[in-house]
């Protein structure tokens, strides 16, 4: 057997949710991962619990400020260096020191340093779903260009990647494919009186039914944004035409995507609700390893249910269907204008089904002739933040 040579990880988003997952299986096999780095925005205590377990050489803060609060708990004896900034972000997911970098940031904030990692060259596990909204084309021809091997670990993409033809490389094929379906659990108001939406409260919003994830991204499963976002990355992701990607509400969130190819075949991934069976796919890639994750056990189920999605009790996913027709532009529009939107629902700024009404002013109200540079997308992605930032303000005189 072939000495084993450890991956070495960079941890993008450290104390999140997919942080925490990704730490928690890189943990299980030494042998095989070592940590090259790791990031957080301003969770002190959170990052130096993971200095002490997993001595990591260089850890990034956002500031000036949260590292030198790190840094004065940090036992003297770690060999760890602490630095702030977000081009400190992109410095360590480009550096020669690491060979996989994990994309687990939340936001538009996330893009450049995964840009940076693919730029390099790297083997980039993408959490960071509003990057791949936000730059999708950029990033994959970059991946293309450089040698990058890019590799899902949103549940649904990576159930996707699992069941399309890989190359080598780790490329999807489409040939054959008729479509491609993304499940959707329909989140906590899957069953609620549409009626009632205008008074959710924020602790009813983030409780998932089936997943444990950050506030962010459960709000947008709440309104299904998140359905939304993810159809357009499986579109930029696997080159699909958005025509030919779909949606189904599957309130038990055990099937996570299915392939339908020309001869009538449906192949389909299952398995159960827990974001380390996707990152461990992405990890060990195109080998197994044991995940943690419980066996699914079939039997013990009641049943598995399929349904169309209400447009009416969802209009974020038409939004985001809309956007996704209307090119690069309109998807950065989009995301800028839910984060905003989210943001200021999880500040108790704005009512909860105000949050498409946010969304849809900013896509009238912003336009761009050109997105076709990095540069050209995050200006009209900061363009649609302050239109959207205004939308909020007039909605709270
Ligand atoms: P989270 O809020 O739990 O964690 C976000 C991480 O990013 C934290 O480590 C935080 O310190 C860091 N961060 C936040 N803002 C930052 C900024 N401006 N600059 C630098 N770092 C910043 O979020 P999460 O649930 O782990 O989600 C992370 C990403 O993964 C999101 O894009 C989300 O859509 C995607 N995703 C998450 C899950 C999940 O199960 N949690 C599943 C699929 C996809
Ligand atoms: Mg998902």
């Amino acid at each position: 057997t072939p000495v084993l040579q450890p991956q070495r990880v960079c941890v993008l988003g450290a104390t999140g949710s997919i942080g925490a997952n990704a730490l928690d299986i890189i943990a299980r096999h030494p042998e095989r991962f070592n940590i090259s780095a790791l990031s957080a925005h301003n969770n002190v205590e959170g990052m130096r619990a993971l200095c002490v377990k997993f001595k990591p050489p260089v850890v990034v803060m956002r500031d000036e400020k949260a590292a030198s609060a790190l840094s004065a708990v940090l036992p003297a004896s770690l060999p760890t260096q602490v630095v702030a900034g977000e081009t400190a972000l992109s410095t360590i997911a480009s550096a020669d020191e690491t060979d996989t970098v994990i994309a687990g940031i939340v936001g538009a904030a996330g893009l450049p340093a995964c840009l940076a990692a693919v730029k390099a060259g790297k083997r980039v596990l993408i959490a960071n779903k509003e990057a791949l909204v936000v730059a999708g084309e950029i990033i994959m021809q970059a991946a293309r260009e450089n040698g990058a091997t890019v590799l899902p670990i949103d549940s649904e993409h990576n159930a996707l990647f699992q069941c399309l033809p890989q190359t080598p490389r780790g490329q999807t094929d489409l040939v054959g494919v008729d479509r491609l379906t993304l499940t959707a659990s329909g989140g906590p108001f899957r069953t609620r009186d549409p009626a009632t939406l205008a008074a959710v409260t924020v602790a009813e919003a983030v409780a998932h039914p089936n997943w444990s994830m950050g506030r962010k991204i459960s709000v947008d499963s709440a309104t299904m944004m998140n359905k939304g976002l993810e159809v357009i990355e499986a579109a930029r992701f696997f080159y699909m035409p958005p025509e030919q990607i779909d949606v189904l509400i599957h309130p038990q969130s055990i099937v996570h995507a299915l392939v339908q190819y020309r001869d009538g075949s449906v192949l389909a991934q299952m398995g159960n609700p827990d974001m380390r069976t996707p990152i461990a796919n992405a990890l060990s890639w195109p080998e197994r390893i044991e995940s943690g994750v419980e066996p699914l056990d079939l039997a013990s189920l009641s049943a598995l249910e399929f349904s169309h999605p209400d447009p009416k009790r969802f209009p974020c996913l038409a939004l985001a269907m809309h956007a996704l027709a209307a090119g690069s532009a309109a998807t950065a529009v989009l995301n800028a204008a839910n984060e905003v939107a989210v943001a200021a629902f999880l500040e108790k700024a704005l009512r909860f089904d105000q949050i498409p009404v946010i969304i849809e002013s900013t896509l009238a109200a912003v336009s761009a002739s050109r997105a076709d540079s990095l540069g050209s997308l995050l200006a009209i992605d900061q363009n649609a933040r302050r239109h959207a930032s205004a939308a909020v303000a007039r909605w709270r005189q």
